[in-house]
């Protein structure tokens, strides 16, 4: 084991640098020549395993680094990567409470607390969860626990000829897509629901795409809303659609993947506001609170539903009815052989504390202020949408370009150029039509003059593409 754990002192003392760029890989058809990745009847010695390993974090970006902008995490949480390798050391599994004790405890702690911020948990009405491999297999569980409670012969039956219609925000994240599939619902029966100039869904036209279902004589059974849009961070407004899905006793799920750790902040809560009126939500703790990927929960306000939803019949080989039945999550779930994802996300938790990930927040939402300020107060820079959240999309803007087809080549290439110099690691994205450069602030290392350098280089980089010619090479 020692020689392994050489590896592992080497790896993070010396192989994950502060001095390198964010991205160095080639493009896949280069790495594929230079890099012997083959797999041979003959076994290695220890020495090929460790080059191998090096090679891959050479090339694997620096999401360490606070240059890191491009993903909806960025930095090194400590306490959770010290839980994922005892994860590993302890190859727990979470179907039953012998084969993960304290990982089930832990889980169902987590839970609890992530239900008290989400205001499910009530005297009067106890809550429950289960974490999942990440948000769209959340998402997909919101969708499978609608789809139950509209339609609970569904699971045995089938569609039996009805149209199942779900609805969400042309914003939201492409789970939803992936759930209607994999649900049998059909991609088509999947309204985009047009959103305001905020990004935020329309409660109004929100009601018409129901009126008009209705009017086909299909079955409304699913709104799922966003807090924290992964391009523009926009919450959407949970009374006004909570008001719509309870006229037609339709369920409201929340995909907080990205929003829902506003929760601990009690300056910015109230972006999302009446959390409780929902039924379920996603909870995402491997995108803000940067826990290592996958770190995901599925929060439902009516316990038993998961469950009732998801328990296929078949397990009692696994599921011995003993006193600690109600601690087998595994009938909550979808998964037999589940990871035991709690511990990771506890020790965080533990070792920060609700006020740490509060204090997290509000850091955060300070420097998005500070980083709006620069792009309002710099005249060739411009904001594309609003940020409530810490996604600042914005765009660089010469003087006399007007077309916004140059506008898109030009962003792009500023932030194809910058990561190519070993820059900043930024991405850019679309919004209602125009392209933009998308600053992700998820790290609290950066500070406001480290974000000062970097809207200062893309502005650089952008003057220099804007009087090359060679941007009309750029597709
Ligand atoms: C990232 C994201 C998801 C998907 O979550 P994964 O954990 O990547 O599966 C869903 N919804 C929103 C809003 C997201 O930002």
């Amino acid at each position: 084991m020692q020689d392994y754990l050489d590896v592992l002192t080497r790896a993070v003392n010396e192989w994950m640098p502060e001095d390198r760029p964010a991205s160095q890989a080639p493009p896949a058809a280069e790495l594929e020549r230079i890099l012997d990745v083959s797999l041979t009847d003959a076994g290695a010695d220890q020495q090929s395993l460790e080059d191998a390993v090096r090679a891959y974090l050479h090339y694997n970006p620096a999401v360490y680094k606070s240059d890191f902008h491009k993903l909806l995490y960025s930095g090194q949480n400590k306490p959770a990567l010290l839980g994922d390798w005892i994860t590993s050391l302890s190859n727990a599994t979470m179907h039953t409470y012998q084969m993960g004790p304290v990982a089930t405890l832990m889980e169902l702690e987590l839970i609890r607390q992530w239900n008290a911020l989400v205001g499910f948990d009530r005297d009067d009405n106890p809550a429950e969860g289960v974490m999942v491999a990440g948000g769209s297999q959340a998402n997909l569980i919101g969708m499978m626990l609608a789809r139950h409670h509209v339609c609970p012969d569904f699971k045995t039956k089938g569609s039996g000829g009805r149209t199942l219609v779900a609805y969400v925000s042309d914003q939201a994240h492409y789970s939803g897509q992936k759930a209607a599939n994999v649900l049998g619902i059909g991609t088509d029966n999947l309204v985009a629901v047009a959103s305001d100039e905020d990004g935020r869904i329309c409660p109004l036209a929100l009601q018409q795409a129901i009126d008009s279902s209705l009017a086909r004589g299909h079955l409304p059974f699913y709104i799922g809303i966003t807090a924290g849009t992964t391009v523009t961070g926009a919450f959407d407004p949970v009374a006004a659609c909570s008001e719509i899905a309870r006229r037609h006793d339709i369920w409201l799920h929340i995909d907080g993947a990205w929003g829902a750790p506003i929760l601990y902040s009690k300056q910015h809560r109230h972006l999302l506001a009446d959390s409780h009126l929902a039924d379920s939500f996603t909870w995402d703790a491997h995108k803000l609170m940067n826990v290592p990927i996958t770190a995901a929960v599925i929060l439902v306000k009516h316990a038993g539903a998961l469950k009732s939803c998801c328990s296929g019949g078949g397990g009692e080989y696994l599921f011995h009815a003993d006193e600690n039945a109600d601690y087998n999550l595994g009938e909550r779930s979808i998964q037999c052989g589940r990871r035991a994802d709690s511990l990771k996300v506890w020790l965080s938790w533990k070792a920060v504390g609700n006020q740490g990930f509060a204090a997290k927040i509000d850091y955060l939402q300070t420097l998005k202020a500070s980083c709006v300020n620069m792009i309002r107060q710099s005249e060739r820079l411009e904001m594309l949408a609003p940020a409530a959240y810490v996604n600042v999309l914005f765009r660089y803007h010469p003087e006399h370009m007007t077309d916004e087809d140059e506008l898109r080549r030009l962003n792009i290439a500023i932030c194809k150029t910058m990561m190519n110099d070993g820059g900043a690691y930024v991405d850019y994205a679309q919004y209602k039509g125009r392209y933009g450069i998308r600053l992700i602030l998820a790290n609290e290392e950066v500070g406001e003059d480290q974000l000062a350098s970097l809207l200062a280089l893309c502005e650089q980089t952008g003057r220099e593409l804007a009087d090359q010619p060679r941007l009309a090479a750029i597709g």
